[in-house]
């Protein structure tokens, strides 16, 4: 089983994605890119280069349900002439219809987003999906945990390595322990645990960060020897990375504590200290961070928290 990356551009921050070819019968894809035409020649001249046409692909399968991981799957898989299409469940937020615009309007109010910067995060949403084309509930097929997806010569088993995003799917090829990790490895930077409703529970929030730490730890009960990750270089030194990973989750913890004063402050205010210059997406993913780093350290029992209104405020233990 040849695993072939392609790297595809995108018109974020991010820089381009990384599409998987599994060179294999059936034909697989793991990750699209984001829908635009420097992203569909890019992949087009991919496949060319190994003898493939986009027409020879029949199955599609997503690590998640980012714009820039999941916005061709649909026009590729209507080219392909209905490849399958497969993703886990739990990204039903991100995938039909993506999120719902009164379920994220109250998790950003929760975390003290002042109601103008949520117009604001909303309308830069409203240009990121334009990204991607979302799927009706009977246009895909679910991933399941642990599930094999079979290939003529071999098969690549399913993790389900939340955190990321809910929903996020890792792959390993279980005969050398090669990983395709999404979103959820990247060589440079530590992944943003992205705010996102609990997909149990879609009043509440999806402890992204606890999950996440769950995530590294099973891919760690592996001993990858080398991960594909969604953007970047792949890691050849999981260890190295995870450790690293640990470290910096728990200096951040460290920062976000000491920020914390004895009077209590939100999310949001949390996050316009962590990151005062930011502006746009970043915006949001500096909440999604302060969130995440405060939601971990109050199941840690290391702070607390007590709702004010709809808002939440988080202090320091005994204040
Ligand atoms: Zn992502
Ligand atoms: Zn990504």
């Amino acid at each position: 089983m040849i695993i072939v990356p392609i790297s595809v551009p995108t018109p974020f921050y991010i820089g381009p994605v990384n599409v998987y070819l599994i060179k294999e019968d059936p034909l697989t894809l793991i990750d699209t890119g984001p829908k635009t035409r420097e992203a569909i020649e890019a992949l087009r001249e991919g496949l060319r280069r190994e003898r493939i046409r986009v027409s020879d692909i029949s199955r599609i399968v997503l690590t998640h349900a980012h714009e820039d991981h999941c916005g061709l799957a649909r026009s590729l898989r209507d080219e392909a002439k209905h490849a399958e299409v497969l993703v886990h469940d739990w990204e039903s937020g991100h995938r039909v219809g993506r999120l719902e615009h009164e379920q994220h309007r109250a998790l950003l109010a929760r975390a003290g987003v002042p109601p103008t910067e949520i117009d604001a995060m909303r309308r830069l949403y409203e240009q990121v999906r334009l990204y991607a084309d979302s799927f009706e509930e009977h246009e895909y097929s679910s991933l399941e945990d642990d599930a094999e997806l079979q290939f003529n010569s071999g098969s690549l088993r399913v993790l389900h390595t939340p955190g990321h995003t809910p929903g996020s799917c890792s792959f390993i090829r279980e005969a050398d322990r090669t990983v395709i990790a999404g979103d959820c490895v990247l060589k440079r930077i530590t992944p943003n645990p992205v705010l996102s409703p609990d997909p149990i529970d879609p009043t509440k929030r999806f402890p992204s960060l606890a999950e996440y730490l769950v995530s590294l730890a099973r891919l760690r009960s592996f001993a990858p020897t080398y991960v594909f990750g969604g953007h970047g270089e792949p890691v050849n030194d999981y260890e190295e990375l995870f450790n690293r990973y640990l470290r910096a989750i728990r200096e951040r913890q460290a920062l976000v504590m000491r920020l914390l004063p004895k009077t209590g402050a939100t999310a949001w205010d949390i996050s316009r200290e962590l990151f005062p210059e930011t502006d746009d997406v970043h915006r949001f993913l500096g909440v999604s961070e302060a969130v995440a780093h405060l939601d971990l350290a109050k199941s840690e029992a290391k702070i607390q928290m007590e709702l004010a209104g709809e808002r939440e405020i988080y202090r320091p233990l005994g204040a």
